[in-house]
């Protein structure tokens, strides 16, 4: 039986997408704002490794907020630090740590908490803690992997309390990148179309997906890519709800385009099989995908951390 609850809203957000934290924009230029922030005595930042935030696992996992005073002993460096906002009162920051070896298992944070990897965790978190720790993987990554300046080619450096990086050369801004893909369900009547690609596990089909294009809307990218994948020509296209998908910058977006063909050429670089699917068989395959673990080999729709899941639950609520 479905009901309301299960389509992302407000109350009931998809995965990534329930982060409550005040993220303060106007303030990461103001240094003397965000020097009282790093002040305040109850200031306290989430340190990363290896892109994995560290989680307190003692009872139910949760984030492993630490004292910012605390900092200096495992980082003395706090000119990296990552101003994630305000929540309530207190300010939020993260910070990525390069040592080797995993300073919660042998380092400074030994009996803090455990480095988990964020896909893995984020199911088991509140909405909100996976909201945060999407937004703080997300821009340590693209840290990581911006450190040069794309006009100039010269070392950049942190600003905006960590939000963005400036070239001291050229003197250009990088903001932290979004990439934008398009997800569809497509439909025709009472069937669905979904695909699997080889790497799925055994069994498990879903909406077919793609970057959208410089220059493409939404819609356009839709057609563009069920044609391309699938060879299916679709009319109508319709924006449903996105989520942020934080591997490494992703914002999907997911729509239900309604198909004009019914055809199937595959494209085989993408995809290893597309088919219609009924009603019937994909509300089973739903209940699957929450209530019995991959591994059985049978039909079965993608986990409720992907979007995926809730377009095709969005999808049997409105044809029931
Ligand atoms: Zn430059």
């Amino acid at each position: 039986m479905f009901v309301a609850m299960d389509i992302p809203s407000p109350d009931d957000p998809i995965t990534f997408g329930g982060n409550q934290l005040d993220r303060a924009a106007l303030l990461r230029q103001d240094d003397a704002a965000i020097d009282a922030f790093k002040s305040h005595k109850d200031a306290t930042v989430l340190p990363f490794w290896d892109l994995r935030g560290l989680i307190d696992i003692e009872v139910d996992p949760m984030l492993a907020w630490q004292p910012l005073k605390q900092l200096r002993y495992y980082c003395p460096d706090d000119s990296e630090l990552l101003f994630l906002g305000l929540d309530g009162e207190i300010p939020r920051f993260a910070i990525a740590l390069d040592e080797e070896s995993d300073p919660a298992r042998d380092g400074q944070l030994k009996g803090r908490g455990k480095f988990i990897d964020v896909r893995t965790v984020a199911s088991q978190l509140s909405a909100h803690e996976a909201g945060v720790l999407a937004h703080a993987r997300s821009v340590i990554d693209w840290h990581i992997r911006h450190r040069f300046c794309a006009n100039c080619g010269c070392k950049t450096e942190t600003a905006a309390a960590g939000n963005t990086r400036e070239c001291p050369d050229c003197k250009t801004q990088h903001f932290p990148r979004t990439d934008p893909v398009s997800i569809m369900l497509v439909v025709k009547g009472d069937k669905c179309l979904l695909g699997r690609k080889a790497m799925f596990p055994p069994g498990m089909y879903s909406a077919l997906a793609g970057f959208i294009e410089p220059g493409e809307t939404i819609e356009d990218a839709v057609r563009r890519e069920v044609l391309e994948e699938s060879g299916i020509k679709t009319s109508e296209v319709r924006y449903m709800f996105s989520q942020p998908w934080p591997f490494p910058s992703s914002l999907m977006m997911g729509c239900i385009a309604e198909a004009i063909s019914e055809e199937i050429t595959i494209d085989e670089e993408e995809l290893e099989h597309a088919g219609w699917f009924t009603r019937d068989e994909i509300a089973e395959a739903l209940e699957r995908s929450i209530n019995s673990p991959p591994g059985d080999g049978l039909f079965r729709m993608p986990h409720p951390i992907a979007i995926a899941h809730h377009l095709i639950r969005a999808w049997l609520l409105e044809t029931a």
